[in-house]
């Protein structure tokens, strides 16, 4: 596994690989444009030239590189203008990694907004096909990240994942099966109802994400701790180690043979003016073949932990009478 983090292009795509040095990445992610705006910038030559250059200059040159989607973009929008302008944006994402040669772009499946999961898949199916078909020969591929399931995301599920990838190949075949990924993001797969914080846990997730998935479909990872607690359905990074997931997860992924060509970054929130990165890295590096971590203790969804306080008190009356 080739470990990094999530790089600002502030002033340049190429100052990515700058701060990637200082950060010990070996690995990055960078936004192609402001992810919160709809504006689609041009690449100017002169940009891509730099970049590639910085690239080619920086000792982890030859490693993938992820760009990441814009927020606004909803493949499943239930309005017709939007999913048209959010599939035509992913288009100019894939676009303009593809002219810097970025490998992977990672991407939100989307939200259904109340007209249910399926439909939602298929919305996403039909827009994953129709960027693909669009983009036919290329060499970057698409990566379907995992959500957190906020909202009405779909994909929070890996069986949801799963069906998307399978839909997507039947409507463009082989493209889809050598330019269509995912990308598991640990914190939204934690807070989403995956305890992969202690052995158990991880193991049931990961049968279930190998049922319908596939770790061969495994192209990126988010290397994120959750701020919030099991089946929280909110998306709060924190460093690793330090939120509800703990060490645990990250140790098995750090000694998973089968992961050891996937890029993964971290994309947690800088403390003040420090990304907190080189640390977290070198944490990481540090599992690699070390005893495992002490893992948290099990912990429950919400919802079941509100069940068992309400059957307390009745086990309790039964226990004396
Ligand atoms: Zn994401
Ligand atoms: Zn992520």
């Amino acid at each position: 596994m080739l470990i990094g983090a999530h790089e600002s292009v502030a002033g340049g795509f190429h100052l990515a690989y700058a701060a990637a040095k200082d950060d010990g990445c070996d690995a990055i992610q960078v936004f192609t444009k402001n992810a919160s705006q709809w504006k689609e910038p041009k690449l100017e030559a002169d940009a891509i030239a730099r970049f590639r250059e910085a690239r080619a200059a920086s000792a982890i040159g030859a490693a993938d590189v992820l760009s990441h989607d814009s927020y606004l973009i909803n493949l499943c929008a239930k309005d017709d203008a939007l999913r048209e302008r959010s599939r035509e944006s992913l288009l100019q994402e894939a676009l303009r990694s593809e002219a810097l040669g970025l490998q992977h772009v990672v991407l939100h499946p989307g939200a259904h907004v109340g007209t249910g999961i399926e439909a939602g898949v298929s919305r996403a199916i039909e827009n994953l096909a129709w960027v693909l078909e669009r983009t036919r020969g290329a060499k970057v591929s698409l990566l379907v990240e995992n959500t957190a399931a906020q909202g009405t995301v779909i994909g929070s599920r890996f069986p949801e994942i799963g069906a998307i990838l399978r839909g997507v190949e039947e409507l463009v075949g082989d493209e889809a099966q050598r330019r269509l990924g995912v990308c598991i993001d640990t914190c939204h797969a934690f807070a989403a109802g995956y305890d992969l914080s202690h052995e158990a846990g991880f193991d049931a997730a990961w049968a279930e994400l190998e049922e319908h998935i596939g770790t061969t479909r495994i192209r990126g990872l988010h290397l994120n701790d959750s701020q919030k607690g099991l089946g929280c359905k909110v998306d709060r990074h924190e460093r690793v180690g330090e939120g509800a997931l703990g060490k645990y997860p990250f140790w098995r992924l750090q000694n998973d043979a089968r992961l050891a060509g996937v890029t993964a970054v971290l994309e947690t929130p800088p403390k003040e003016d420090d990304r907190g990165y080189l640390a977290q890295l070198k944490m990481l590096r540090g599992f690699v073949g070390a005893a495992a971590p002490e893992a948290k203790a099990l912990q429950a969804a919400p919802e079941v932990a509100l069940a068992v306080q309400k059957e307390k008190p009745k086990r309790a009356a039964k226990s004396k009478s």
